[in-house]
């Protein structure tokens, strides 16, 4: 499967990971769609790449619905649904109330669910398709004062495993990629959160982060955006139900 004229539509398409993958497969000559709730940073990444943008909260399949509905007025059936949209809110397990894990499910989890509910009967149809979701080395491994992140991420690998089974026969893979530490405005959230809770610098709180990846530096989102652009291509058909680590040997 080429993914020239392909339709992808990426959730979280306005930053980070998502933008990186934008500019990737637009530059590979696909038809690009990105969603996410913020019109600024959206409009931004389209205008450099060429995607139809639109915006919705995943966690609201109702109002994805409708941004979809647009996308595919815009570029037509959706061949490759990457649910890349993601949040990662940190808190000791003792501080946190069931709202804290209930909005970590919503996001990581749900958008992955209402993304994949939303694109896969057009797929279907079509023999042919790739869902991708862009989990986490969280989603593999348990890291502290995210336990939430954790627990949603792993349950993404698992609807993964799960799908990707249920799929096999169809034409359509199913796969997660588990990046390490990456340098985007998720990981400067971090960065800061670690800053105001320890009083550690921003130089000391990154080289923690860092250390963590064993090539001693941090994943960059054109290497999460190359790895899914390749579990696209006709030979990666094989390659289903895997939680790909992107994490320099971390796993
Ligand atoms: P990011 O903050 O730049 O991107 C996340 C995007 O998701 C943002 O554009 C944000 O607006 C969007 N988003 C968040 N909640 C949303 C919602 N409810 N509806 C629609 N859009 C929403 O950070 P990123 O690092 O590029 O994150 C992309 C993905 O990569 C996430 O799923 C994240 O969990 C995962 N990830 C990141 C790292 C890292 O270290 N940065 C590591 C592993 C996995």
């Amino acid at each position: 499967m080429s993914v020239v004229d392909q339709h992808v539509v990426i959730t979280g398409g306005g930053s980070g990971v998502g933008a990186a993958m934008a500019a990737r497969f637009a530059a590979a000559g696909a038809k690009v769609s990105i969603l996410g709730r913020r019109a600024g940073p959206l409009d931004e990444i389209a205008a450099q790449t060429g995607a139809f943008a639109a915006t919705c909260d995943v966690t609201d399949a109702a109002a994805l619905d409708a941004a979809l509905e647009r996308a595919v007025d815009a570029h037509g059936p959706v061949a490759i649904a990457i649910a890349n949209a993601g949040a990662a809110a940190s808190k000791p397990f003792a501080k946190m109330q069931i709202d804290d894990l209930d909005a970590a499910l919503a996001v990581n989890l749900g958008g992955t669910f209402n993304l994949w509910r939303a694109t896969i009967d057009g797929m279907q149809a079509a023999g042919r398709g790739r869902l991708i979701a862009v989990a986490s080395t969280a989603g593999l491994k348990g890291y502290p004062y995210v336990s939430a992140y954790c627990a949603a991420k792993h349950g993404v690998v698992g609807l993964v495993r799960a799908l990707a089974q249920e799929l096999a026969k169809s034409g359509i893979t199913v796969n997660a990629l588990c990046p390490g530490y990456v340098e985007t405005p998720l990981l400067e959230d971090a960065i800061e959160n670690i800053v105001a809770k320890t009083g550690m610098t921003a130089d000391r709180a990154a080289a923690t982060l860092r250390a963590h990846n064993p090539q001693g530096r941090f994943v960059q989102p054109g290497e999460v955006a190359a790895a899914a652009l390749w579990l696209c291509d006709d030979q990666a058909e094989s390659i289903n139900g895997q939680a790909l680590a992107v994490a320099g040997g971390e796993i």
